[in-house]
């Protein structure tokens, strides 16, 4: 039997192989700014109070530092300056494809096109879409495909500290994206060594201290 994986274990491979290998036995916690961002998005599109937003997230997150506090009001500023949320039919829903084998959680679910969105706690970037964001989209519109036996063309993406919602049409080289990362982070959990990539993403990565921007993996990890 395929084991299955999880769609952002196939995104980190998608971002480097090699940072995936490091953090599989990682505990990730949420980020405080994932919890702003996901709290606020929940009450886009209607009438909300915004210090019943903050005790929400005070309750959830306990590292809410002073600094979190200006990043949520600065979200809900910018948040605000646009008209154009849509109420959802239901949230952090559970999807999954048998064919790929692959689950995961989407965000928002609506009853019309587009019919699901991503919350991201980063900027938008100046124009587009990231490309892991990219990816993101093509496997979550792959298990609402299987799921609801529907066409999906792509999904939203909500960049919350930008109060900006994309949306993304899943292209051609998206699939091909996910398949290879798809196909490598399977090869990683069969017991392969990961590939390093050209140019990996080094300066934010939370694996560095383990490996390195000059050196990659090291041979202690590999053992
Ligand atoms: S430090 Fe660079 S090479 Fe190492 S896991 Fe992170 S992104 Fe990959």
């Amino acid at each position: 039997m395929i084991p299955d994986l999880s769609i952002s274990s196939v995104i980190t491979t998608s971002v480097c192989p090699v940072r995936f290998f490091l953090s599989q036995n990682s505990r990730n916690s949420e980020s405080p700014r994932y919890t702003v961002a996901k709290q606020i998005s929940y009450h886009l599109g209607k009438e909300s109070d915004t210090e019943e937003i903050w005790d929400e997230i005070s309750l959830i997150q306990k590292d809410n530092n002073p600094g979190l506090r200006e990043f949520f009001d600065e979200c809900i500023r910018i948040c605000h300056t646009n008209t154009g949320w849509r109420r959802y039919s239901d949230s952090d829903v559970n999807v999954h494809s048998s064919k790929y084998h692959i689950h995961g959680i989407v965000d928002k679910l609506f009853d019309d096109e587009p019919f699901f969105s991503i919350t991201r706690a980063s900027q938008a970037p100046l124009s587009g879409i990231y490309s892991s964001d990219r990816l993101r989209i093509a496997a979550y519109s792959v298990c609402l495909e299987e799921m609801l036996t529907a066409e999906i063309e792509g999904g939203c993406i909500e960049y919350i500290p930008s109060g900006m919602i994309r949306f993304c049409r899943v292209e051609p080289i998206d699939k091909r994206r996910f398949l290879r990362a798809l196909h490598e982070t399977r090869r990683i959990k069969n017991g392969q060594l990961p590939r390093r990539p050209m140019r990996p993403p080094c300066e934010k990565c939370p694996e560095q201290w383990r490996c390195g921007p000059d050196e990659g993996i090291r041979l202690s990890d590999l053992l």
